[in-house]
């Protein structure tokens, strides 16, 4: 399938700083859009349904597996999580680059999907610091720390099958990192064929 869009899936441990770069990133860039994932787990403080997730029933997300909409799902951390086709088609199909921030497991699924999709995968600095991150954030019962730190050791341990690897130290340097890599899949020669169809046709290249 001849998609006109990128498709950016971004993984990384629990506490990374996953959402927060994801965010900025956002922020910065108009042409890029998020997917919003559907999940089982309950809403932490200022999340609100619609915008980080569509917070949805088991038995819902259940039926939705049943009845194919999803493009993957998978379980972390003991609750389900899944992006909906309907969360990333059309987009890409307009033209628009997506963004998804969905675990490793995931990842390799879109990559099965769609070959191009570029995998990228944030590291923490050490797990002492993403242990800190964890308890700085304030989100989580420790016993939800505890099971995402020990589940961080097998996370990390996959950044081997991704295309690219971003460590969040400074978090502004691995900010800009993140747009070198939206910014260098631009300027492939089938996107800039797109984007520069005007020279293209000047210089006799289609
Ligand atoms: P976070 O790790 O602190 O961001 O906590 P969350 O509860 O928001 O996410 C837990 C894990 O589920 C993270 O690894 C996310 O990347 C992952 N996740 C979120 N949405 C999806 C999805 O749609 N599909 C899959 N496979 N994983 C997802
Ligand atoms: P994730 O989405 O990967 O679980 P978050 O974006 O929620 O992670 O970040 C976890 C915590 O770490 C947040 O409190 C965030 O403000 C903080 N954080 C993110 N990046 C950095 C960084 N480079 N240095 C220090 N703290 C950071
Ligand atoms: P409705 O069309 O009734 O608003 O939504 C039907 C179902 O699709 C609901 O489960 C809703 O959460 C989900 N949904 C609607 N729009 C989107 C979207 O853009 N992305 C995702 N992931 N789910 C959506």
């Amino acid at each position: 399938m001849d998609y006109p869009g990128n498709l950016f899936v971004v993984s990384a441990p629990s506490g990374t700083g996953k959402s927060s770069l994801v965010k900025a990133l956002l922020e910065l860039d108009s042409h890029l859009r998020v997917s919003v994932s559907h999940t089982t787990r309950a809403p932490r403080g200022q999340e609100q349904h619609g915008r980080e997730y569509w917070f949805t029933s088991k038995e819902e997300f259940q039926a939705m597996v049943e009845r194919g909409d999803f493009f993957e799902h998978a379980e972390v951390h003991g609750n389900c999580y899944g992006t909906s086709r309907k969360a990333i088609e059309e987009r890409i199909q307009g033209g628009e680059d997506v963004v998804l921030e969905i675990d490793w497991q995931g990842a390799l699924q879109m990559k099965q999907a769609f070959p191009y999709a570029v995998l990228i995968f944030i590291l923490p600095p050490s797990y002492e610091e993403l242990l800190q991150r964890l308890n700085r954030r304030g989100e989580d019962s420790p016993e939800t720390i505890e099971l995402r730190m020990a589940n961080a050791r097998i996370e990390v341990a996959q950044a081997q099958y991704f295309d690219f690897i971003v460590v969040n130290a400074l978090f502004e340097s691995a900010l800009f990192d993140l747009k070198a890599i939206v910014h260098s899949q631009r300027l492939k020669y089938v996107a800039q064929r797109r984007n520069k169809s005007a020279v293209f046709r000047a210089l006799h290249l289609v």
